[in-house]
């Protein structure tokens, strides 16, 4: 379509191409030098915490729950609005996944209610940073400590974000990244998981492949049962490109949320009855900058209209709750109202590095005509 534009697109420099010419021609295109020199620049970025690097940011988040021993009979909680992967990984552990209800202005879990379902049954917590905008990590953690839980920081969206000038992954428990094709730094796909020591470390090895371990000088040995979930270096190699350039696409990926915000004026809120993301230019990495619809449009007929002018819009997420395969597990419509109401009306606009300021003006011109009253 002609001038159409994206709500993602990756951007990878030429010299990033190049080094995945060097890997493809080197004759070791599995896992390697590659791989090992992308989990140091990522474990000095994380403040010297231990890194492994997997094929996806859903297995690393699957691991940490069995390097946590989390398994049948512990409950699990989480947010209904989030990619299904979050709490799709507690049921592949056997566990029971909760759900807390989200606050209708972060679009994370309300912490309130998070505190309200932890039962003596109750391990672990998986927080999502929605867009890339971290929660409150003092409280989040100090309710972690209270109640002796582990947490799996589901920080898929949240690299380059921080908190309190740290960034997020420097602290903190297990905390997973992913690197799908839509994210801020991308391998096409991939993830990283921090981690808190080489004993977790080496385990999370094993679960990456197969179970293996060394055992003598010759010999193998295998002790669990492990998948398949190792990074390539073609990957790597990309990912070492794109983490060169974290700080610059951060940096614009705010300008431009800035940018959304001036053009769409102070009066944009009550003029459509639509609900903007909060303005928050230091922790949050601007992964997406998402709208809630006002009822009286449907996502459907939005996202026809900004396809008609050109525009595309990307939608995440639905309530997982409401997913049949969540459904039949006794989950039901009025149990999560704020995270029904935002998976129900919740857009995505255009928002990646390439994109230009002059785009968002046509983005952001294109909804003030679709939203008019
Ligand atoms: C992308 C994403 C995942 C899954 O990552 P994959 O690399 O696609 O497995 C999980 N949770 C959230 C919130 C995500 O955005």
């Amino acid at each position: 379509m002609n001038n159409f534009i994206p709500f993602s697109r990756p951007s990878i420099d030429e010299a990033t191409i190049a080094s995945v010419a060097e890997v493809l021609r080197s004759g070791w295109i599995t896992t390697g030098p590659k791989v090992q020199e992308f989990e140091q620049r990522l474990s000095a970025y994380f403040g010297g915490r231990t890194v492994r690097t997997f094929n996806s940011g859903t297995c690393t988040m699957e691991i940490a729950l069995r390097i946590a021993g989390i398994g049948a009979g512990d409950e699990v909680i989480t947010t209904p609005i989030s990619w299904v992967a979050t709490a799709n990984v507690i049921l592949e552990v056997g566990a029971t996944p909760v759900f807390a209800d989200i606050d209708p202005l972060s679009r994370n879990i309300d912490l309130d209610k998070l505190e309200a379902a932890i039962t003596p049954k109750t391990r672990a917590i998986i927080p999502v940073y929605l867009a890339g905008r971290p929660l409150d990590m003092d409280r989040l953690y100090r309710l972690a400590a209270q109640y002796n839980l582990r947490v799996i920081e589901d920080a898929a969206q949240a690299i380059g974000s921080s908190w309190a000038g740290k960034p997020i992954g420097s602290f903190g428990d297990f905390v997973s990244f992913s690197f799908q094709a839509n994210k801020n730094i991308t391998t096409s796909e991939g993830g990283c998981l921090v981690l808190n020591n080489l004993e977790e470390a080496q385990l999370a090895e094993k679960y990456r492949l197969q179970g293996v371990s060394r055992s003598g000088w010759d010999g193998i040995e295998v002790d669990v049962l492990g998948g398949k979930y190792n990074m390539t270096d073609i990957a790597a190699a990309i990912g070492l490109g794109q983490f060169a350039k974290l700080e610059a696409i951060t940096a614009k990926r705010r300008r431009l949320a800035q940018h959304y915000f001036e053009v769409l004026g102070a009066d944009f809120e009550v003029a459509t009855g639509a609900q903007l993301p909060l303005q928050d230019f230091n922790n949050t990495n601007w992964h997406l900058f998402q709208v809630v619809l006002p009822e009286r449009i449907t996502r459907a007929e939005f996202m026809e209209k900004m396809k008609a002018r050109n525009i595309g819009i990307g939608f995440h997420y639905a309530a997982i709750p409401l997913f049949k395969l969540y459904r039949a597990l006794g989950f039901h419509e009025g149990m999560y109202p704020v995270a029904e109401r935002v998976g129900r009306q919740i857009v995505s606009l255009p928002m990646f590095y390439d994109l230009k300021e002059t785009e968002v003006e046509r983005a952001c011109k294109a909804m003030i005509e679709v939203l008019e009253k």
